[in-house]
């Protein structure tokens, strides 16, 4: 249970003084009754809060899933280039939203944006094994020599350990990468290391997660309650 006041300055929509306000002109109604004061205590989670009598998405935790478009950076700030929540609306960029885990400048595809710390952290544990599938394209002819590398867990020039991981072909320049791990530029080095430098990357999928195809480069929406479910 939290305060109120909290919950609705919260959203980004209102500052503390402009909820107090609008409790005080008794604006505010919580679960269809009128708030009583902004100190009262309300759970974020399960109440319907209207304000004017619009409802008001207070949940404690906001979930987006984004086409990362090529080209922006997957930071929350950066003086001089743009990042991924630079493509948000001024309130969901006071949300406090980080992205989970990093895609390169030139890489395209699903990334989730979340203020829920304790997720973040468990979708890049190693210990949690989360897949990660991307589509590549690269230079030269993919072959079956490849896919045996990959599946055989590869050892970079660089000392670079990988685990075992998927390479399904779908044409001579077109795979299927899927990694249960993500180190630094770890597609583009694999298939580097097999003579294929990485063209073009984009990233299909996170563990449960899929990126929807409806979203068009630099497009977001919320996760659907089942997909945060699938997460949990
Ligand atoms: N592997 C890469 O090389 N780049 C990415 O952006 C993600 C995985």
């Amino acid at each position: 249970m939290e305060r109120l006041d909290k919950i609705i300055a919260g959203t980004g929509k209102y500052s503390r003084r402009e909820v107090k306000e609008l409790v005080r002109q008794g604006r505010v109604i919580v679960d269809g009754r009128l708030a009583s004061s902004p100190e009262e205590k309300v759970d974020a989670d399960a109440a319907c809060l209207l304000v004017d009598g619009q409802s008001l998405d207070c949940r404690r935790y906001t979930y987006l899933m984004l086409h990362k478009p090529a080209g922006v950076l997957s930071a929350r700030v950066d003086g001089r280039q743009q990042t991924v929540l630079d493509l948000l609306p001024p309130e969901l960029r006071k949300r406090d939203l980080s992205p989970v885990g990093r895609l390169d400048k030139d890489t395209e595809g699903l990334l989730l944006l979340t203020n829920h710390g304790e997720l973040t952290h468990r979708l890049l544990s190693p210990r949690y094994h989360v897949d990660k599938v991307y589509c590549a394209r690269v230079e030269g002819v993919l072959t079956a020599a490849d896919t045996a590398a990959f599946a055989g867990g590869m050892v970079l020039a660089d000392g670079l350990e990988c685990l075992p991981a998927g390479l399904e072909l779908l044409s001579p320049q077109e795979a299927l990468v899927t990694l249960r791990e993500g180190k630094f530029h770890q597609v583009k080095r694999m298939l580097a290391a097999c003579g294929k430098p990485v063209t073009y990357l984009k990233r299909l999928s996170m563990g449960p997660l899929r990126l929807d195809e409806a979203l068009a480069p630099g497009a977001f929406r919320p996760l659907a309650e089942r997909e945060i479910h699938t997460l949990l």
